[in-house]
């Protein structure tokens, strides 16, 4: 069920439903997703869906990794990109075969403890992790020319917003949880922020605090 034809069709069904990035579509191909996943989970690990990965969290779709990732890059290369809810890491080993450096924070210690691990058994070496509360970013190495959220906010965190670089584009889900939420892009001109709306998604809840 981890088969290359598996992996393979999951490839197939991502450029069906309008993934076009090719080095999306090349490093989610050879990005090993079943172990990111608990073993008893393995074998749905190339569906086009979340599975639940421990402490009410999910691993993303793959889909929406994809789009999220190309919704990124849309505007060319970036070097440094802050990812604010690591899960299981899935997100970020793909982040981390498409730009530069990756920043990942995280409010849950164990998870992502457990996701620094599978990052060093795939020899993925340009990823730094903060254990804290994203909504607050991670001001220390600000700016970012890209930031992606993977939990939904009833609004954007100010913090992001201040953390963006010039040109910077963020990638962040925005509504109540568990209701119709809409992924937005929010890209820093030259007079304030552009904002367009990419389309509904359902994400789990962006939390305050962080916890072991
Ligand atoms: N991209 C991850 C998705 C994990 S689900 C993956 O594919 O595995 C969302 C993650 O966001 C969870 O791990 C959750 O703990 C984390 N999260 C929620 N609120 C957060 C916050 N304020 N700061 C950092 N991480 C947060």
């Amino acid at each position: 069920m981890t088969s290359q034809r598996t992996r393979e069709r999951l490839i197939q069904r991502l450029s069906e439903e309008g993934i076009s990035n090719p080095r999306v579509l090349g490093v989610i191909r050879g990005t090993p997703r079943h172990l990111f996943v608990d073993e008893a989970l393995a074998h749905r690990a190339y569906e086009d869906t979340a599975l639940p990965i421990g402490h009410n969290q999910t691993i993303s779709q793959p889909f929406i990794v994809a789009h999220m990732s190309e919704v990124l890059l849309q505007a060319g290369p970036l070097d440094k990109v802050m990812e604010i809810g690591t899960g299981s890491g899935y997100q970020t080993a793909v982040l981390a075969q498409l730009v530069e450096r990756v920043f990942s924070v995280e409010r849950i210690k164990s998870l992502q403890d457990r996701a620094k691990e599978r990052l060093i058994e795939l020899n993925l070496r340009n990823v730094v992790f903060r254990w804290g509360d994203g909504c607050e970013g991670w001001p220390a190495l600000a700016p970012y020319n890209g930031i992606i959220v993977t939990a939904v906010a009833a609004e954007v965190p100010q913090a992001l917003l201040d953390q963006l670089a010039p040109g910077g584009r963020l990638v962040i889900p925005v509504g109540p949880a568990g209701d119709v939420q809409q992924l937005m892009l929010i890209v820093r001109e030259e007079n304030g922020f552009s904002r367009t709306v990419l389309g509904a998604v359902r994400f789990v809840p962006l939390l305050n605090g962080s916890i072991n």
